[in-house]
């Protein structure tokens, strides 16, 4: 009888050390800068595609990494670089960034005179022009920053020709459009052919080199609140774009908004 009790008492002993050591790797500290148990870390990743999620997990040092440059990057730009302007996320009618530089004056191909960008969006726009113009290519810019009433107007425009349901799809109202950024740019032709264009082709192939990240692609509308628009991109920044690429299948709406959703997190535990 007493050697059953000991081997009971081994044998409890035995699970409680293993369920024990297995409670204990969940909540090892994943290596790096930012101070987060794995546990903490699988969580913020529960909305993702179970792909994106292992990729994630198989390199969760370096993702963090990233993470904590993306943040630091945020926090130097101060003007809602990764912000994901949409319908209910929206800005304010006074949010205009202060670095607007006119394109013309900057050497880039516009359909009209005093288009405006930001800074950082601009040197990168002329980067990428002059890589794409050494095979050949030329791009155009037929939109770039929009004011909050500026916004409005176009909004009002496509409701009164393709009434509110059809004009949703495609016309950002005020304050929700990412024009009021000064980060997103339409080259042109404004239209589905942009696509096969050697320009449309090219930057889907490598816009991300030079930060700037498709913002509506095709098939996503019910995520992404948007009909396809292979004319319209976002410049988030080299890192951005190369993170977006390499953990989030290239989806825009899913980077933004997990940044979004866990920056401040993060940043919190940044050692
Ligand atoms: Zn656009």
């Amino acid at each position: 009888m007493r050697v059953l009790f000991c081997y009971i008492a081994i044998f409890t002993f035995l699970c409680l050390l293993t369920f024990s050591c297995k409670a204990n790797s969940k909540d090892r500290y994943v290596e790096g800068n930012i101070k987060i148990t794995e546990r903490e870390f699988a969580a913020t990743l529960n909305n993702l595609p179970d792909d994106m999620r292992e990729k994630i997990l198989a390199n969760r040092a370096v993702f963090l990494s990233y993470i904590e440059r993306l943040i630091i990057i945020s926090e130097q730009d101060g003007n809602l670089i990764f912000f994901p302007v949409d319908r209910t996320r929206r800005l304010s009618a006074t949010f205009r960034p202060a670095d607007l530089l006119e394109l013309d004056r900057e050497g880039l191909r516009v359909s009209r005179n005093g288009m405006l960008l930001r800074a950082n969006a601009v040197a990168a726009l002329r980067e990428m022009s002059n890589a794409a113009a050494r095979e050949g290519l030329s791009f155009l810019i037929a939109s770039a920053f929009r004011t909050y009433q500026h916004q409005r107007s176009v909004h009002n425009h496509f409701i009164s020709t393709h009434g509110q349901e059809e004009a949703s799809r495609f016309s950002a109202p005020p304050g929700a459009s990412q024009h009021q950024l000064g980060t997103a740019v339409d080259f042109g032709p404004i239209a589905l052919t942009f696509r096969d264009t050697p320009e449309g082709r090219w930057i889907r192939e490598n816009g991300w080199k030079f930060g700037f990240s498709l913002s509506y692609p095709e098939n996503f509308e019910e995520e992404t609140g948007y009909i396809y628009e292979p004319w319209h991109y976002r410049y988030i920044t080299r890192e951005g774009a190369l993170v977006e690429r390499e953990f989030f299948g290239g989806l825009q709406f899913l980077f933004l908004d997990y940044l979004a959703e866990h920056k401040e997190f993060f940043r919190q535990r940044t050692l």
